[in-house]
């Protein structure tokens, strides 16, 4: 299945910086006609709007400060975006924080939310509630396929949404929505995300923290563009229901749900 990102627009949750901020430049990039926002951090998110619009040439990417915790922040954001931009075929579920410290706000961001973007974008896009149909992408993580010593919530916050997706990537919803659920496993990605950790563990966290980073430093890091730039791969060549790994600018493998 081939999506042409050409002329269509776009709504990513935490695309306010690191590697949403990323998506959303090469979503542009790649011919995109516009791109909300939704993100907690106002002044990020407003920066970066404005620095996509001088950098793309026009009124192309628009702000909408989000607490994507808040389910009607979510749905207004939502709204925002098919109201300004007269429809929507792609639904980014990227917003996520690592910090099994505060394990509730984790999973209600990292999962929660997850879920409620997806049954949004069923809501607003789905053929079955007279949409066209689109294409859904939640980022998980490598640490949604594997375990890592240190932050065991975060972990399963990540295997939740490859679990969620292989269900909303089956064949009975595709039929049933018109809309392609894919996931992103990035590996480790130098943005604030990881020197949060980081700070974490300089603060004197305890082991949890200091267990996190050591594991994390044997792992190899890369750019937000190169994982950017590998989603957008996904994108376009993604099939339906796949889980998709990428490293250094290129899914590496596929892993085909049955
Ligand atoms: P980041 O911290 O650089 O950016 C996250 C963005 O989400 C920020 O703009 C932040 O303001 C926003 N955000 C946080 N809480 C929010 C909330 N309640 N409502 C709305 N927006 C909120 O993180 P990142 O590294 O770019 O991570 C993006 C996604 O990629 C996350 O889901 C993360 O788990 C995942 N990921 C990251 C890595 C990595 O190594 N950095 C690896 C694999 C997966």
């Amino acid at each position: 299945m081939v999506f042409d990102i050409k002329n269509k627009i776009a709504l990513i949750t935490g695309g306010a910086a690191g590697i949403g901020l990323a998506y959303t430049r090469e979503l542009l990039r790649n011919g995109a006609k516009a791109v909300t926002i939704a993100d907690v951090d106002a002044s990020k998110g407003e920066k970066s709007a404005k620095d996509l619009n001088a950098e793309f040439g026009g009124n192309k990417v628009i702000f909408v400060q989000t607490d994507v915790t808040k389910a009607d922040q979510l749905e207004a954001a939502f709204k925002t975006a098919i109201n300004t931009w007269k429809g929507l075929d792609i639904v980014i579920n990227n917003a996520g924080i690592m910090n099994d410290a505060n394990w509730e706000l984790q999973i209600a961001i990292n999962c929660n939310h997850v879920v409620r973007g997806s049954l949004l974008a069923i809501q607003y896009m789905g053929k079955n509630h007279g949409g066209k149909g689109g294409v859904v992408v939640n980022i998980a993580s490598i640490l949604g396929l594997q375990e890592l010593a240190g932050c065991p919530v975060y972990v399963g916050t990540k295997h939740f949404v490859v679990g969620l997706d292989r269900s909303f990537g089956t064949p009975f919803f595709h039929n049933l929505t018109g809309i392609q659920f894919l996931t992103m496993c990035p590996g480790v990605t130098d943005t604030p995300l990881i020197s949060e950790a980081g700070r974490f563990a300089l603060q004197g966290m305890g082991n949890i923290a200091k267990e996190l980073v050591e594991g994390l430093g044997s792992l190899p890091e890369q750019a937000p563009e190169d994982v950017a730039k590998g989603m957008i791969t996904l994108i376009t060549k993604g099939e339906n229901g796949s889980v998709w790994v990428a490293e250094g600018g290129e899914p590496i493998y596929e892993v085909k749900i049955p």
